[in-house]
């Protein structure tokens, strides 16, 4: 049973920003709006957590034009101080971290501890970000005998950022961060189903940043089309599926605009885990790469595809099923809790689907597959941790991404079938390889279409490292630093004749 905590007597009221109803942030201040109120609600119990009005394509306008207004004057700053106003921001949300932290559990339903971590994980990049400021440097080239040539690093101008679910603090700090101290100015449109924390954000850039360099507009992707489309908006950054992401590259083409666009999608990671693995070290791996704890597998990252070697495959199976069996379940505040709830009653459905699918297409369920038993639990979208043997690559299970608690394994005899495995999926986003001969990692890691592999690691993200996808996992980068500031401006060549 998960027992209440003192949690409980925390009001969500004490934690938002606003008396009533969140609204849009449009020039420096919570904006009345042209779009409907709903009420947002938290996905473990069900609870109404606040009122908050959307934003309509007018209002997309207007945070637009304020991004739009406020440019050159922050252009015109030098790199130095946008780079310390970010470090301030950073310091803001460290001082706020366990509100912002609580905000995110409530709205999410991931446990309390690890959405805690990401915004401080946000907070401490743009501290990182903020340091790397002067590495955002042009070239001079020899192009020529006696003249100058240099290039010069300028920034897009207005950065419409869009935004997933599942780390909404993370997101608004790694978006936010790069397109600010390049020189832009940023709308962001959050996730419809946890806009709340992004509010939050906004407001902590009050007599920080001036108004109009950072807005938020939260919607549905109503907004977010209008976001994309604007004929102002000359990059956009989004993170979520590759249905949207293909849907806005066709607003794009239909908005007539040519613009900057970056793509952060989804993955069907494989964890490949050869022969000479040591079985219990494998589990652990394939376990916390699966994210079961901390994000209830919504995670893009996740390696939800186990590929394991045929005399591994029993050993490895009973190490993942004791420990998957271990997994604290419950509210997301609760003392001890492990996995929380998905993000609502409709992607756990959607989720109980690829269960059945994955019942019918042959699989084997060894674990899981429905919802807890606590009845504590019984309000929420919770869905236990689940497992599947005897996956083969025609199934549902193989192919497409649940962004759920869903593992698959499958096996494999030689390592050429491993490898082919690995990528026999639309997807390149993460890939982990489990082996003790450096050879066969090498190998490995050289074949794998993925834009992050680990090798004998998994999970963990390395702040100045790129993360991005290949394939259909997505266009672009994140995390690096300097590869973050260079990809939020354009560059500008200028050749000087020396007479
Ligand atoms: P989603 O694509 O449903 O929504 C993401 C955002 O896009 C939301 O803010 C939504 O309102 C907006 N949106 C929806 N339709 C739109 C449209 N036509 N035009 C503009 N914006 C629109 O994704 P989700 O369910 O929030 O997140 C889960 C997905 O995100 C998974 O596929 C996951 O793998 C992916 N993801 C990727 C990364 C990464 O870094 N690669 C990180 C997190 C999540």
């Amino acid at each position: 049973m998960s027992a209440p905590t003192a949690a409980a007597e925390i009001t969500t009221d004490s934690l938002l920003p606003w008396d009533d109803t969140g609204r849009p942030w449009i020039g420096g201040r919570f904006t009345e709006a042209a779009g409907p109120t709903v009420d947002d609600h938290a996905p473990a119990t069900g609870e109404r957590l606040a009122r908050v009005q959307l934003a309509a394509a007018e209002d997309v306008d207007a945070a637009v034009a304020a991004a739009r207004a406020a440019q050159p004057a922050w252009a015109a700053l030098s790199i130095r101080e946008r780079a310390e106003r970010m470090e301030a921001l950073a310091d803001r949300i460290l001082a706020t971290v366990d509100r912002i932290g609580r905000l995110d559990s409530r709205d999410t339903g991931s446990p309390l501890t690890p959405m805690t971590n990401g915004a401080r994980k946000g907070a401490l990049y743009l501290k990182q970000i903020a340091g790397a400021a002067l590495e955002l440097q042009g070239r001079t080239i020899p192009a020529s005998a006696r003249g100058w040539h240099v290039t010069r690093r300028e920034p897009w101008g207005v950065i419409g950022a869009i935004t997933a679910y599942n780390h909404p603090t993370l997101y608004s700090c790694q978006k936010s961060g790069p397109a600010l101290i390049a020189g832009n100015t940023i709308v962001i449109k959050p996730s419809e189903q946890a806009p709340l924390s992004t509010l939050l954000f906004a407001s902590l850039t009050e007599d920080l940043l001036p108004p109009g360099v950072l807005n938020v507009v939260p919607g549905h992707a109503e907004a977010g089309a209008a976001l994309v489309a604007h004929r102002d908006v000359t990059r956009v950054s989004f993170t979520g599926s590759v249905a949207t992401g293909l849907q806005i590259q066709r607003t794009i083409a239909d908005s007539g605009r040519i613009k900057s666009l970056q793509l952060e999608l989804g993955g069907k990671n494989p964890i490949v885990v050869f022969a000479d693995a040591d079985p219990a070290e494998a589990a652990d791996a394939t376990v916390r790469g699966m994210n079961f704890m901390r994000v209830q597998g919504q995670s893009c990252g996740s390696t939800s595809r186990l590929i394991v070697h045929r005399e591994l495959r029993d050993a490895v199976t009973e190490e993942i099923l004791t420990r998957v069996d271990k997994i604290r379940i419950g509210l997301p505040e609760a003392e001890g809790t492990q996995m929380g709830s998905l993000i609502s009653p409709v992607h756990r459905d959607r989720v109980l689907g690829f269960v059945e699918a994955g019942k019918a297409d042959g699989g084997e369920l060894l674990a899981g597959g429905g919802a807890p038993a606590d009845p504590a639990l019984a309000g929420g979208a919770f869905v236990s941790p689940t497992v599947f043997a005897g996956v083969q690559l025609g199934h549902t299970l193989a192919q497409e991404e649940v962004f759920g608690p869903v593992l698959s394994i499958m096996t494999f005899t030689e390592d050429a079938d491993a490898i082919e495995l690995a990528n026999a999926t639309e997807y390149g986003l993460t890939a982990s390889v489990w082996t003790r001969d450096i050879d066969r990692a090498l190998r490995a890691a050289d074949a794998i279409e993925a834009g992050y592999v680990w090798v004998n690691d998994v999970e963990t993200r390395y702040t100045g490292v790129p993360f991005g996808g290949f394939k259909q996992s997505g266009i672009g980068s994140e995390q690096s630093l300097l590869d973050d500031l260079e990809q939020c401006t354009r560059t500008k060549a200028v050749n000087i004749a020396v007479r």
